[in-house]
């Protein structure tokens, strides 16, 4: 098992692996692909490089650093985060554990634009079925999403309430969804329900009565996961201390899924801070 985990392998990432590995500790990084720095095409305001470099080529040499200092690197996607005694990381491709675990997933969180949505968060509308199923015990529950994530948010709340609609939004199914879901591909228009959730209105004029909708748009950001260990955030964004750990012990963030200034050179420093502070942690926890 790793010492640590580090999930995301932009900057911060990568930094905090640069620090873990040189220091000793088993470090699995997790990443499914190049992040905010792909888009990136020209990049000339970061230390060291006399002309501008291009995101990619950045990612492409730290992913390369941080192999060559003996991180273990995994592509693939994660859909889920539980604390079992230590941190469990469900991928798509497999299961990882570890007592220490940083999120360094940017800021990729996709969010409707569906009339009624804003209003209702919190009243219906939840982006964390493990935290929220309890809440809607037996009764009809919709899932926003079409991917992986969507699936594993579905199979979530599947055993706790009464019914589950997967609503894809007009677009394509991407991965196989069970028999015991039901998929609906039409196009949303609003939600509607004062004060709380009560249906969502389709394009074509329709309506179907749900007490709750779970969004699961794209990829599981930062804040997804971190709310699904009980990690206070707000808004967008994960709260930490000034050594970057979350409010829960063990649990660190570093980047642009922190907030503030979402540059490389935030994102290497949080990725350092974090992995100082991981390590500290799990030399501790090894001397005890
Ligand atoms: C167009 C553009 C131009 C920019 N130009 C500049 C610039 O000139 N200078 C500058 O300093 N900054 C620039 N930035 C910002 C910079 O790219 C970010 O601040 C920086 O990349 C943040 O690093 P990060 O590690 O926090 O997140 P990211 O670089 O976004 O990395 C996140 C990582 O998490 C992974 N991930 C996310 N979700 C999951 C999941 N569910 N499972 C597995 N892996 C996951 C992704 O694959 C990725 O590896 C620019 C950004 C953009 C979009």
């Amino acid at each position: 098992m790793p010492d640590v985990i580090i999930l995301g392998n932009g900057p911060a990432g990568i930094s905090a692996a640069l620090y873990t590995t040189r220091a000793g500790l088993k470090t699995t990084v997790i990443g499914r692909d190049g992040g905010a720095l792909l888009k990136a095409h020209k990049i000339e305001n970061y230390y060291g490089f006399s002309q501008p470099v291009s995101g990619e080529q950045l990612i492409h040499d730290g992913l390369e650093q941080a192999a060559r200092l003996g991180a273990e690197m995994i592509t693939d996607e994660v859909v889920g985060i539980s604390y079992e005694g230590d941190y469990v990381v469900e991928g798509k491709q497999g299961t990882q554990r570890a007592p220490a675990l940083i999120l360094a997933t940017g800021s990729s969180r996709s969010t409707p634009r569906l009339q009624g949505l804003q209003k209702l968060e919190g009243h219906g509308v939840s982006y964390c079925a493990v935290c929220d199923a309890f809440f809607y015990r037996k009764k009809a529950v919709a899932v926003l999403g079409s991917g992986e994530y969507a699936l594993h948010e579905a199979m979530e709340l599947l055993p706790v309430v009464g019914s589950v609609t997967l609503l894809t939004d007009g677009k394509e199914l991407t991965v196989e969804i069970p028999k015991e879901i039901t998929v609906d591909k039409r196009a949303l228009a609003s939600l509607e329900g004062d004060p709380v959730l009560s249906a969502v209105q389709f394009k074509d004029g329709s309506r179907l009565e749900i007490s709750g909708l779970f969004v699961a748009l794209g990829v599981a950001g930062s804040t997804d996961l971190a709310r699904k260990l009980g990690a206070e955030t707000n808004g967008n964004s994960i709260v930490v201390d000034s050594t970057m750990q979350s409010s829960i012990p063990g649990l660190y963030a570093a980047g642009d899924c922190t907030g503030g200034m979402m540059q490389v050179a935030k994102a290497v420093y949080e990725g350092a801070q974090a992995a100082t502070s991981v390590i500290k942690l799990v030399r501790a926890a090894k001397k005890a």
